[in-house]
């Protein structure tokens, strides 16, 4: 009963973002758990490579589609596409995402813009999207990433730490409107994982540094932690569970 509880069995996932790094093990996770899993990014061939591993290494049913999560029009052909074959996902994951560094005096607004579509106007575009099916459907789980910089900010990354902070209240938005319709909108916010996004921060021995010493965890984390997370807020486990933010940073947002 409480294996079950948190199959994902006949379900159907598309997670944004997941060619490569955080969203790459989220897929493989759902993939795990039972699901039929959408491998998503703009590179067509960085997609179907990661798709290609997905399938093998979980045996796991696995499609791919290739769209940029800022067109709203490429959002809707993109998500037709997948409805034509598999009908409107069960499961939402929006985490398509980059990462800009500059102090905040010097931050250019092309930058600004680019940050506020990839990691905040997607989760809107997308979500609404799906969740227009999720809608008629009656049921859907939408899990949107946010971050530590959800609730803490650092210098160098206000812009971006102000998409995490809209990511929380784009969550219990979408759970006041979408709650009433069978759906849970929650976030799963990440402490630092090594991938693409962080490879500067990895390669700076002073920064890794702070952050094992900042993390109760006494280190940095590893995609595959967060997996158990998502597979909670993505199955029937989580069905009383709504608007919520779930911090996975061994810790670190608890302390100063
Ligand atoms: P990566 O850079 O490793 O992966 C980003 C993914 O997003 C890629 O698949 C990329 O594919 C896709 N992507 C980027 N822009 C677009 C776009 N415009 N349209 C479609 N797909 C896009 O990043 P991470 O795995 O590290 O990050 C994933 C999420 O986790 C992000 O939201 C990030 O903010 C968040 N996060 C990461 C943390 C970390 O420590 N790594 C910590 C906290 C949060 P392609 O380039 O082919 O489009």
């Amino acid at each position: 009963m409480v294996v079950s509880l948190f199959s994902l069995e006949g379900r159907t996932a598309l997670v944004t973002g997941s060619s490569r790094g955080i969203g790459y093990a989220l897929a493989g996770g759902l993939l795990e758990a039972g699901a039929r899993v959408v491998i998503h990014g703009r590179d067509v061939a960085a997609a179907e490579s990661a798709a290609a591993r997905l399938g093998e290494l979980t045996g796991g049913e696995v499609r791919v589609a290739t769209f940029d999560v800022t067109d709203p029009e490429a959002v809707d052909a993109g998500v037709a596409g997948i409805e034509e074959v598999w009908g409107t996902p069960d499961i939402l994951v929006n985490n398509a995402g980059i990462q800009r560094r500059t102090t905040f005096v010097d931050f250019p607004v092309s930058d600004w813009h680019d940050l506020v579509a990839t990691n905040l106007t997607s989760a809107f575009l997308v979500g609404q999207r799906v969740a227009r099916g999720m809608v008629t459907r009656g049921s859907g789980k939408i899990i949107n990433i946010g971050s530590v910089q959800s609730r803490l900010a650092r210098a160098n990354i206000a812009p971006y730490s102000a998409t995490k902070g809209g990511i929380v209240m784009l969550t219990q938005g979408m759970c006041a409107d979408l709650g009433p319709h069978g759906i849970q909108a929650n976030a799963l916010a990440p402490g630092y994982f090594a991938t693409e996004l962080t490879r500067a921060l990895v390669d700076d021995a002073e920064f890794s540094a702070w952050v094992a010493q900042r993390t109760p965890a006494g280190r940095w984390g590893q995609v595959h932690e967060l997996v158990g997370a998502l597979v909670f807020l993505a199955s029937s486990a989580s069905d009383f569970v709504n608007g919520q933010v779930i911090y996975v940073d061994g810790g670190m947002t608890a302390v100063i």
